[in-house]
């Protein structure tokens, strides 16, 4: 049911304002504002005068189309199955516990693939002292960079700004406390949960190998030290097609262009692979919107050529909704994944970004983008009190969508850029974390738990460590893995059904915590692959819960699922196929991740370290967050390798088409298959003329 608010008078409205707003009345045809400004409340409480009261809600629950996944059923074989392997997997603890393999040095690594107690971990637990930053003297320092006052490499040897920090408890909180003698105290919330970041902490399983110091990660403190990472970020431009306001980014708004020439794109992809461990990465070209290179195409085909596990790219989605034909160029070029910017459901939850149709045109983008066979990943920018509300819709929109899109990354605001100044009051208000994130999935779709279906992003490493190991020494590349600080990111597996749009956390049929120490331990006994396997058939098969598993679910599904997620490496006789052939199955493992990017107020240098996301620069390769937000490498780059001013730019090249100013895009046609809510799809049947009722509603693009 919706949790309903009763309001009377225009005094009542504080209440819609923190609970994040709906205005329901019986009198008027039912209205869904999600993110309505105050003052627009006020308007439609002007409109309400002299009726009756209405009723304020969440507009997600009780209004999603997907629904929980029915579970049980009595499946005597299932069971018995389990039932076996919970006896055969004491007769494999035992065997490895008389006898353990060495672990080999594979060709990729720089030393012996790591058992568990060989790992470190960085400090855990509060109270606990770290590096951080002060969010003024940092800026200081950048800008005596950028105007010439000093060189970059006074970031590298004389680290400005970086005073301690404490992560505390008080009341009920963990928060990053901090004192500059300069300029005074900063304080900022860490976690809502105290319970929920202990949990997160916890799982971490331990860093993976130390890398060595060279040229391409030789950037002070800032330099990434442990991992492999997991996704190398590659601007191509910071030319965009959208106007985003604020957006730093963005050559228009900076006021200079920066661009990479072939032969620099070229460059930074050979480098990052000659870095040990050499493993498997996917690579991210980014921006401004990397589609407005015009070596993007080429870039996605020699990142794959020479290696990379998957190209995807950061991208607004317009010159995909614009051109099916650059789609399938992209497509057949090798880009797998699109990590389309989507900040809700519907023009108005997308209003900032200042095209009025913007909605429309992600839909036509997810629909060209799914029909050659590209993963929509739908990424979302949080901020508390803003579109926070907008959780919920969104993973229904991704389940009822779950044949085009297979992961949604939220990502909580990180206050950059020009908000780098934002004052206390709004950031403390719009302030949002990674708890946050889990306790709204809970509230907004009643289904998971914040303390039982989240875990680390670090946490999937022992079945990264297991395929490493399977794969033996004489392999040139090292899995993917996503090793990094728990308080950086974490995520949540849903078991989704395809053909009925419902879904389940994994941790509601499988003890994922017991399965992950379980993998780690014959990770560890390093025993002949043949008898690797049969330990890791027996953990899946003993972690498994037939009761709690979906009702239509076989247990041969579920293993056949689990060998196709890590690779086959159980069965490698079985060949999945590629695009459309690979996802015919009904049951699609979807995940939910939370990446939560620093910035002035929470940095965390023990987190810079261990970042997965090293961004690949003309100076080689800075963590994420030290390029874009916290340090800020990424005003100092681009300065030092800038193209052109805009105005230049345009003289020798011509003008790039910007759709701004609140105006709609031109869309080739209103069509798309992506199923919406009923209420989206009752607006764009109107807006389109579908309703052929001339009722005047119609909207021209
Ligand atoms: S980008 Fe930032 S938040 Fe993400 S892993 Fe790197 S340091 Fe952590």
């Amino acid at each position: 049911m919706a949790q309903r608010y009763f309001f009377k008078d225009i005094n009542d409205l504080e209440c819609l304002e923190k609970t994040k707003l709906c205005v329901f009345s019986s009198h008027f045809k039912e209205t869904t504002m999600a993110a309505v400004a105050y003052k627009e409340i006020e308007k439609m409480q002007e409109n309400a005068q002299g009726k009756e009261p209405g009723d304020v809600y969440f507009p997600a629950e009780g209004k999603l189309a997907s629904k929980k996944l029915e579970q049980g059923g009595l499946k005597p074989i299932d069971r018995l199955v389990v039932g076996i392997a919970r006896v055969t997997w004491q007769f494999f603890k035992l065997v490895n516990k008389i006898h353990q393999g060495k672990p080999f040095q594979p060709r990729w690594a720089p030393a012996p693939l790591l058992k568990k107690k060989e790992r470190t971990f960085p400090q855990f637990g509060w109270p606990r002292e770290t590096d951080s930053l002060c969010p003024r003297c940092i800026k200081e320092a950048r800008e005596a960079i950028v105007s010439g006052a000093e060189d970059y490499t006074y970031l590298i040897n004389e680290n400005p700004g970086e005073i301690k920090a404490m992560i505390v408890e008080k009341e009920g909180k963990i928060l990053m406390v901090k004192d500059c003698p300069k300029h005074g105290h900063f304080e900022d919330v860490m976690s809502i949960d105290p319970d929920f970041l202990k949990r997160i902490e916890k799982l971490y399983p331990g860093r993976d190998f130390k890398s060595p110091l060279t040229n391409l990660r030789n950037h002070g403190t800032s330099s990434i030290q442990y991992g492999r990472g997991s996704v190398l970020t590659v601007d191509l431009t910071n030319r965009c097609n959208m106007m985003c306001d604020p957006c730093f980014m963005d050559a228009n708004q900076v006021g200079y262009v920066h661009e990479l020439s072939w032969d620099e794109i070229k460059e930074i992809l050979d480098n990052s692979l000659k870095i040990k461990p050499r493993r498997q990465m996917s690579v991210q070209f980014s921006g401004g919107e990397p589609t407005l290179s015009p070596h993007f195409i080429e870039a996605v085909r020699y990142a794959k050529e020479v290696g990379y596990f998957s190209v995807q790219a950061a991208t607004n989605g317009i010159r995909f909704a614009e051109d099916p034909q650059f789609a399938q160029q992209a497509f057949d070029a090798g880009m797998r994944i699109a990590y389309l910017q989507f900040d809700g459901i519907g023009n108005e939850n997308n209003a900032h970004r200042k095209i009025s149709n913007l909605f429309d045109a992600k839909l036509k983008a997810i629909t060209n983008l799914a029909n050659v066979g590209i993963d929509v990943v739908l990424v979302v920018t949080i901020v508390n009190t803003i579109n926070d509300h907008q959780i919920g819709p969104i993973i229904d929109f991704a389940i009822q969508n779950s044949d085009k899109v297979t992961f949604v990354s939220f990502q909580p605001v990180s206050f950059t850029g020009r908000d780098e100044d934002v004052d206390d009051e709004t950031r403390k208000k719009q302030r949002y974390t990674l708890s946050h994130l889990a306790h709204d999935v809970k509230k907004q779709t009643g289904i998971s738990e914040p303390l039982r279906d989240w875990f680390p992003l670090s946490a999937a490493g022992p079945f990264s460590d297991l395929a490493d190991m399977l794969q033996g020494p004489d392999k040139d590349w090292g899995n993917l893995k996503c090793g990094c600080h728990p308080n950086c990111g974490t995520g949540m597996g849903l078991w989704v059904d395809k053909k009925d749009r419902a879904w389940l956390p994994i941790s509601e049929f499988i003890d994922v915590e017991q399965l992950l120490k379980d993998i780690q331990d014959i990770t560890d006994a390093c025993q002949p692959p043949w008898l690797t396997k049969m330990e890791v058939g027996a953990a899946l098969l003993k972690n498994y819960k037939p009761a709690k598993a979906p009702r239509e679910l076989t247990l041969r599904d579920f293993m056949t699922k689990f060998d196709k997620q890590s690779g086959g490496g159980l069965n490698r006789k079985v060949d999945y196929g590629k695009g459309f052939e690979r996802k015919k199955d009904r049951w699609l493992l979807m995940f939910v991740a939370g990446m939560w990017f620093q910035d002035l107020f929470n940095y965390d240098f023990r987190r810079t370290e261990m970042c997965i996301i090293p961004y690949a620069t003309q100076l080689g390769e800075v963590s994420f967050c030290a390029y874009n937000t916290g340090v800020g490498w990424r005003q100092i780059i681009e300065n030092m390798f800038k193209n052109a001013s805009v105005g230049d730019w345009y003289k020798k090249y011509g003008r790039h088409s910007v759709f701004a100013g609140n105006r709609p895009m031109p869309l080739p046609d209103w069509s798309h298959e992506v199923r919406l809510p009923a209420q989206e799809a009752e607006r764009l049947k109107h807006a389109s003329g579908g309703c052929g009722e001339g009722c005047g509603c119609h909207e021209v693009i």
